[in-house]
């Protein structure tokens, strides 16, 4: 077994592998670049080497500097994580070539798979079910018309060189064609410096799920099972679970048994994924191979028992799988929630900074019940504008899948994060809408499902009653903390019974306290036929940013946050700000003035830190909404900012290549 190994990664993934390595007896070396000084994964690694700027291209992406790193730190094997040089051909080799161990695939193994068309070339040959399509390069749009013409609209042109979602497009008919491989091909020679395309069937409402294969050096492959992972967004997961709610035993093993075929095909020797896509009818065909350890692995071992980190260090070290298939089974179900910073009502346009608070709920195992949380930060810790734009990983596992999503809505409910925006409560959303927790799902559910976006979950009577009387029990323990303040000038007078509740400043409420205990209170809402009584027990104290207890016998958690006299609270997805005044109070405060927020509607701002790529508009120009204004480039990607009504331009305050902070002015309307 290696004594040391380097992680060529960073983030919540290299935290990941150090964990698995110390308790396998390994030491372990972290390599930084200068924006990760601080970054946990340094912190948590034995030794940590620097190796050079923020720009991955210059440090993490660098195949020579980590190599270095290994030969001065001495390291005997590298585990590259995903993304960064995990899938490079290149840099296995180079390894090889310097006497280090990769821990993943051999080098033939990712560089057959790493091109698409190849990949399925080989796919076929192993017997593996393809999508329809033309697995060859298309040369023209008139070879692309005739061959999408043959398999049939709709069709995807897909890059041979993708990954990340990029280049693909889908074309519903023969005229739109010629802008989907325009832009395709665009997109790919940006991204990946190959702009070769194919082109296959679009299967309708598909779902996305893979099969982990595991092989060792020794000729042996086995696979654990599948992942769904149809919650995605823009092509890109977002949630995935283990097993699938839609496979039968015999599609599991039939698509097992061809992710093995594949695997073997190119002597797969460590962890990787196969994915397929899946159609109403079970069909499923090949996607793509995954070389590499998936960000999603985590529901595959909480399903099996298995360590994968682990697995991928014994083979590499070349010890024989310990497992057969027939020892593999699956047990309870798991869900995983990618927790990012990016902002859900702003169209998820990223989002960086200081993480002020960082509360993750906590990791816990009891019987049937297990909480993991996989992350790289911390609270203070910051995210920037170089890299990935994940905070964690959240994933639940319990006997059942309902029981699992409910163990997820309240460890996401436990969840606090402030200074940056976030995508909880969308995850929420998710979590309690009716059609996922069906298990209907689809690559399309979110595009379906949240069509004008996301604008919080819907309060619906229950959740309302849930806050309402849970920020009542909070100001009752804000009432009696200020009556214990010495020396006040008329002393505070007894804490009242009768209270008006404000929900989202329309709705009026009428509550009394009924009883009062030390953790207790029962409290009325509403009067006459409609008024119910709900008992609150919590041990929340002021200041508190997250409220857990019980309401009217229910387990609860929500987030919480006071400006002035107003409760904003946070609570499966659902928003509400709330105050808590006696009767007189609230009658009075109608008179009370309200700074009205100031007019941003005339200005083009930057929604988030990030580089100025372009500007597509000029001063006096009609611009209608709708139309893109700039392009602005933050984490990676580059978000169109568009107007957002019509309107003429009556200044142009920045220009390409200026690295804006967040609402920055670009553009002003006249
Ligand atoms: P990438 O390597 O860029 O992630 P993939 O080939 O893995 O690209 O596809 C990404 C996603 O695009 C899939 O998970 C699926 O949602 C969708 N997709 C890809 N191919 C098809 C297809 N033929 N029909 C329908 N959806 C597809």
């Amino acid at each position: 077994m290696f004594k040391k190994i380097l992680i060529a990664n960073r983030g919540e993934i290299a935290c990941r592998v150090i964990k698995t390595a110390r308790h396998m007896g390994i030491k372990t070396v972290a390599v930084y670049s200068e924006a990760d000084a601080a970054a946990l994964h340094v912190d948590m690694a034995d030794e940590a080497v620097a190796i050079g700027p923020a720009a991955s291209a210059e440090s993490y992406l660098s195949i020579e500097k980590i190599v270095d790193a290994c030969k001065k730190t001495k390291a005997e094997a590298v585990h590259p994580g995903y993304g960064f040089l995990s899938e490079r051909t290149a840099f296995a080799e180079a390894l090889s070539k310097a006497k280090i161990a990769f821990i993943g695939p051999n080098a033939h193994a990712i560089s057959a798979m790493g091109d698409k068309i190849e990949s399925k070339k080989l796919a076929q040959k192993a017997k593996v079910n393809c999508v329809p399509g033309y697995i060859g390069e298309i040369k023209d749009l008139k070879e692309a018309a005739r061959i999408a013409g043959e398999i049939g609209y709709p069709v995807m042109v897909k890059a041979s060189a993708g990954g990340g979602g990029k280049g693909l497009r889908i074309v519903f008919k023969e005229a739109e064609l010629a802008q989907a491989i325009q832009s395709s091909q665009h997109e790919a020679k940006a991204s990946f410096g190959d702009d070769r395309l194919f082109i296959e069937k679009y299967i309708t409402e598909p779902r996305h799920i893979e099969i982990q294969v595991l092989g060792d050096k020794h000729g042996n492959v086995i696979h654990l099972g599948e992942r769904e992972c149809s919650i995605q967004r823009r092509h890109q997961k977002v949630i995935e679970e283990a097993p699938s709610p839609f496979l039968d035993e015999k599609t599991r093993a039939a698509m097992g048994a061809q992710a093995v075929a594949l695997a073997k095909a190119v002597q797969y020797e460590s962890a990787g994924t196969v994915e397929f896509i899946v159609d109403k009818e079970r069909n499923f065909y090949f996607l793509e191979m995954n070389t590499r350890l998936q960000v999603e692995h985590p529901v595959t071992e909480l399903v099996t028992g298995l360590d994968l980190v682990e697995q991928m260090i014994r083979v590499a070290a070349g010890e024989k799988l310990s497992i057969k298939q027939e020892d593999v089974k699956l047990k309870g179900w798991a869900i995983e929630s990618r927790i990012y910073a990016e902002d859900p009502y702003r169209n998820f346009l990223p989002s960086t900074g200081r993480l002020v608070r960082y509360r993750p709920p906590a990791e816990a195992s009891v019987v049937g019940k297990t909480i993991r949380n996989d992350t790289g930060v911390f609270e203070g810790g910051e995210i920037s504008i170089f890299y990935d734009p994940m905070i964690a990983k959240l994933c639940t596992h319990a006997n059942s899948r309902e029981a699992a999503i409910d163990l997820m809505g309240d460890a996401l409910d436990h969840f606090s994060i402030e200074g940056i925006a976030h995508n909880i409560p969308f995850l929420q959303a998710v979590m309690t809408h009716e059609r996922f927790r069906a298990g209907k799902l689809s690559t399309n559910f979110i595009a379906e499902e949240f069509k004008d976006g996301f604008h919080g979950a819907d309060l619906t009577p229950e959740l309302k009653d849930r806050m309402a009387s849970a920020a009542v029990f909070m100001q009752l323990r804000e009432e009696e903390r200020r009556r214990k303040i010495s020396g006040q000038v008329n002393g505070v007078s007894q804490v009242p019974r009768d209270w008006t509740v404000t929900v989202n400043t329309t709705d009026i409420l009428a509550v009394k306290t009924m009883t009062e205990g030390r953790d207790v209170v029962a409290v009325r809402l509403g009067d006459g036929k409609t008024s119910r009584m709900i008992e609150v027990e919590s041990s929340w104290k002021p200041g508190e940013c997250s409220f857990s207890g019980e309401v009217a016998g229910q387990a609860v958690a929500m987030q919480v946050s006071r400006r002035g006299d107003v409760f904003r609270l946070v609570h499966r997805g659902a928003h509400a700000s709330i105050t808590v005044r006696r009767p007189r109070v609230a009658a009075l405060a109608q008179y009370m003035l309200v700074k009205p927020p100031p007019d941003t509607s005339k200005f083009l701002l930057c929604p988030m830190p990030g580089l100025v790529v372009s500007i597509a508009a000029q001063v006096g120009q009609d611009v209608k909404a709708g139309e893109p204004l700039a392009v602005v480039e933050a984490m990676k990607m580059e978000n169109v900012l568009r107007a957002e009504r019509d309107g003429v331009i009556k200044r142009v305050a920045a220009k390409p290549g200026d690295s804006l902070p967040v609402d920055a002015v670009i553009l002003e309307f006249a």
